[in-house]
């Protein structure tokens, strides 16, 4: 922002700069037009003495813009007239009333030369028209020695313009300007360097001929335009980083958030997981310690008593299981032994050894396998774990509706099997962070049961590494459905 402010004075000062050159370069120009025209008068000056009036009007003419020129003596009486002119009578006329009408510059110009012997060279106020053109002229004084004479000399400016001033012009503008004349009276563009006029920086009439104006302007636009350019893009690319700032800031505020809540999922895990270990040993050791002193009496209680520890141990070695599969698997190190499988004999299996927990939990199950013998390219070990997470969840999240039901069958070119429930369900809005690590759905009650956070998480990744599926169809208060699709074996998996 400094760097834009600070432009506006630094603008101010080239400014003023740029235009001081534009004028000295107008002023090089004006100055050029006088040179030629002093080098015709001091050479008419020259020759007059020498020369004849046919020689004299020979070597004026030699100039295509000349049209004539008016000689009157100031103290003797000489009159000349020279020119090409058809109607010469009338020209010169009209000449004798201009010389009449500017007695106050005949003796001004008169001074000059009497005091200084400077030829000073005067414009004439009004253009005369002669032959339907439009003529410029323009007054002087020559001392041919013994007399002073009085000259008005009339040209056609537009010729003169084309013969000195053109080249001039072209000379000076190159790439970095444009210059043009225009005649200000009816604002005829007489000439410009480039295509159209641009509007003129600069401009300023031709000493000698002040109805036409010479301009210029700088080929690439004024330096206000040029600032304002650079202005504007230095303000984009502002604007542009403070973009990719935001951008910037906004994704490193949403990691630090990620990486919070995931410091806030492990802290609950970790207490999770230490109080799933902690209440079966606790179990254990008191039901053994009671055992080991022999204070139980009954057969029966005694059976009971070892039920439990078995019943402890195993949800303890499920507990453990579950958290080296999973750091197994982040530290990318689980392996899958892949082979030709009967989805519907796994099932089966699993579903006989885990029927029997169901039902002593309360629960109703079924089995409905399809009939086609579809075989799958998979980790047996990894099919059974996915198979039992989905059962141990579908246990854990039945409130009082008690019914697991396991299904198998085809879905295009899958082979699918479910695990469904009548629990609490998963409200929409949770269902596609549940995969997610350590993540629970918030709900008072889940928290109660076991849960870890890891059971799906592992899910997905023995999924994914089989290139399968899962899918979660869940209502809430109603029940959920986790279909598992495995790609079926084909050859090249062999
Ligand atoms: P957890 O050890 O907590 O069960 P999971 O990754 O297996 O971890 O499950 C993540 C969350 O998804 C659970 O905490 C639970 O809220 C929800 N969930 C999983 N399965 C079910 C289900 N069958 N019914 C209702 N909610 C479920």
């Amino acid at each position: 922002m400094f760097e834009l402010n600070s432009l506006n004075s630094d603008e101010r000062e080239l400014e003023k700069i740029y235009v001081r050159q534009l004028e000295s370069v107008l002023f090089s120009i004006n100055q050029s037009v006088q040179d030629k025209v002093s080098e015709i008068t001091t050479g008419l000056e020259r020759n007059m003495n020498s020369m004849s009036d046919d020689m004299l009007l020979e070597d004026l003419s030699s100039y295509n813009f000349f049209e004539g020129v008016y000689l009157t003596g100031l103290d003797t009486p000489f009159q000349s007239f020279l020119s090409e002119d058809r109607g010469v009578d009338a020209f010169a006329n009209k000449a004798d009333s201009i010389f009449k009408a500017n007695t106050s510059v005949v003796s001004r110009l008169r001074c000059y030369k009497e005091g200084g012997g400077f030829m000073k060279i005067e414009n004439g106020a009004s253009p005369l028209y002669q032959n339907g053109d439009e003529l410029e002229y323009f007054f002087f004084v020559v001392d041919e020695g013994e007399d002073i004479k009085f000259s008005i000399y009339f040209f056609e400016a537009i010729l003169m313009i084309e013969q000195y001033l053109v080249p001039k012009f072209q000379e000076i503008a190159r790439d970095d300007f444009v210059l043009s004349c225009l005649r200000t009276s009816d604002n005829f563009l007489v000439y410009s360097t480039a295509e159209n006029l641009a509007v003129n920086y600069e401009s300023e009439p031709i000493d000698l001929f002040p109805r036409y104006e010479i301009g210029i302007d700088g080929a690439g636009g004024t330096v206000e335009e040029a600032i304002n350019r650079r202005k504007n893009q230095s303000l984009l690319a502002l604007a542009l980083l403070m973009v990719v700032m935001i951008m910037g800031i906004t994704l490193v505020l949403r990691n630090v958030q990620q990486e919070m809540k995931l410091a806030q999922k492990k802290a609950d895990f970790v207490s999770n997981v230490s109080h799933e270990i902690r209440t079966p040993l606790a179990l254990i050791k008191m039901f053994a310690e009671t055992l080991l002193m022999g204070r139980v009496k009954t057969e029966e209680k005694k059976k009971e008593y070892y039920g439990i520890i078995t019943k402890e141990v195993s949800r303890l070695t499920n507990m453990i299981n579950r958290i080296l599969s999973f750091s197994k698997i982040e530290a990318s190190k689980r392996t899958y032994d892949k082979r030709q499988l009967d989805r519907n004999t796994v099932v089966a299996d699993v579903f006989n050894t885990y029927s029997y927990h169901l039902e002593n939990n309360g629960f109703r199950c079924e089995l409905k396998t399809s009939d086609e013998k579809l075989i799958i390219n998979a980790d047996q070990e990894a099919v059974i774990e996915v198979l039992v997470n989905l059962i141990d969840n579908a246990m854990k999240y039945s409130l009082d509706s008690k019914q697991v039901i396991i299904e198998t069958g085809l879905k295009g070119q899958n082979a699918f099997l479910a695990v469904s429930d009548q629990g609490m369900g998963i409200p929409k809005n949770q269902q596609d962070k549940l995969f997610e690590k350590f993540y629970r759905v918030p709900n008072g009650d889940v928290h109660d049961t076991k849960s870890s956070g890891l059971g799906l998480t592992i899910v997905q990744h023995i999924m994914d590494a089989h290139e399968g599926e899962v899918e979660v169809q869940s209502n809430l208060d109603k029940g959920s459905t986790f279909k598992l699709f495995f790609p079926l074996y084909k050859h090249e998996d062999a």
